[in-house]
C-alpha cells in the first residue's frame, strides 16, 4: 500500500543521510584517534629519558663519597636533560603545527634569510662533524609565511643531512624557482634511506634504524615537523634517496613576487 511506497522512496535518502552522519563520525574518530596516538607515543618516548634522569640522580646521591664518580654521573645527567629539553621542545612545536594554532604567516619571508639562519643554527654541528655546508642556486626569492617556522623546517633537513653523512663530505642547499614554486633542496651523500623506509620517515617518532638514530640522539620528530610546517604553508616535501648513496629532501612552496617589485607606496614615500 501507500506506506510501503513511502518507505521505498525514503530509503535512499535515509541511507544517504546515515552515510553522511557515519562519515562525519569516522572523521571525528580518526582525528580523536590521532590525538590519542600522539599522546600515547609522546608519553612512551618521554619515559626513557625521564627514567634515566631519576636513575642518574639516585646514582649521584649514592656516589657522594666519590667525587670522580659524581662528575661522571652528573655529566650524563646533563646530557639526558639536554635530550629531554630537545624532545619536549620538538613535541611542543609539532603539536602547535598540528593544531590549527595561528602562525605568524602574513608576511613576506625571504628564502635567503630563511636558509641563512638555518645554516647558522647548524654551523657548530657541521663543524664538529667535519661536514661542509654549501649554499647554491637562485637568490632573492620570497614566500608568504612564518620565516621562523620555515627556517626550523630547513634546519631539521640540514641537521639530518649532517647527522647521516660521513666526515669530510658536503651537504648542498640549493634553491630554484619554476612555475610559481620555489624548491629548496637539501642534498647529502650519506647513508641514504631504504625504499621501504622512505614512505615512513615522515611519521612521528619513526626512525629508520633505531640503533643508528639513537647514537645520533635523534627524536624521530624532525621530519614530521618539516612535513607539517610545509603543509601549513601550502607546500609539500619530497624525498629522493638511495641506500649508501645519499638523500635529497626537497621543500616546495608557493612563490610570491619579490616585495621589492611591488611596494609602490613605500617607494613613493621614500622618494619624496
Ligand atoms: P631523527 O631525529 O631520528 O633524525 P627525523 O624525523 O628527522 O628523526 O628522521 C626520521 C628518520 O629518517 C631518521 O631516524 C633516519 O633514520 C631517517 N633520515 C632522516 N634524514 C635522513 C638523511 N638525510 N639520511 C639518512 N637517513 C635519514
Amino acid at each position: 500500500g501507500e506506506s510501503r511506497l513511502v518507505t521505498v522512496r525514503a530509503t535512499p535518502l535515509t541511507a544517504r543521510l546515515m552515510l553522511l552522519v557515519l562519515r562525519d563520525i569516522t572523521e571525528k574518530e580518526r582525528v580523536e584517534q590521532m590525538r590519542r596516538d600522539f599522546v600515547s607515543n609522546t608519553s612512551h618516548e618521554l619515559k626513557t629519558p625521564v627514567g634515566a634522569v631519576s636513575l642518574l640522580a639516585e646514582a649521584i646521591e649514592s656516589a657522594s663519597d666519590d667525587p670522580a664518580q659524581v662528575r661522571v654521573f652528573a655529566s650524563r645527567l646533563s646530557a639526558e636533560a639536554t635530550r629531554l629539553a630537545t624532545l619536549t621542545s620538538r613535541i611542543m612545536n609539532l603539536s602547535r603545527l598540528q593544531a590549527a594554532d595561528e602562525l605568524n604567516d602574513e608576511r613576506d619571508a625571504s628564502i635567503d634569510e630563511i636558509i641563512a639562519s638555518a645554516v647558522e643554527a647548524h654551523a657548530v654541528q657541521a663543524d664538529s662533524a667535519g661536514v661542509q655546508l654549501v649554499r647554491g642556486g637562485t637568490r632573492g626569492l620570497f614566500v608568504r609565511g612564518d620565516a621562523q617556522v620555515l627556517s626550523e623546517a630547513v634546519g631539521n633537513l640540514i641537521a639530518n643531512a649532517i647527522a647521516y653523512s660521513p666526515k669530510g663530505s658536503s651537504v648542498g642547499i640549493g634553491v630554484k624557482a619554476a612555475d610559481g614554486v620555489v624548491e629548496i633542496a637539501v642534498t647529502d651523500r650519506g647513508i641514504g634511506i631504504s625504499e621501504e623506509d622512505q614512505d615512513r620517515v615522515f611519521e612521528r617518532f619513526y626512525r629508520a634504524d633505531q640503533a643508528r638514530s639513537r647514537r645520533t640522539g635523534g627524536t624521530g620528530l624532525g621530519l614530521a615537523i618539516v612535513k607539517h610546517a610545509v603543509q601549513r604553508h601550502g607546500g609539500d616535501v619530497r624525498l629522493w634517496s638511495r641506500e649508501g648513496r645519499g638523500s635529497t629532501f626537497t621543500i616546495r612552496l608557493p612563490l610570491i613576487d619579490s616585495p621589492h617589485d611591488e611596494p609602490p607606496r613605500k617607494r613613493a614615500r621614500k622618494e619624496k
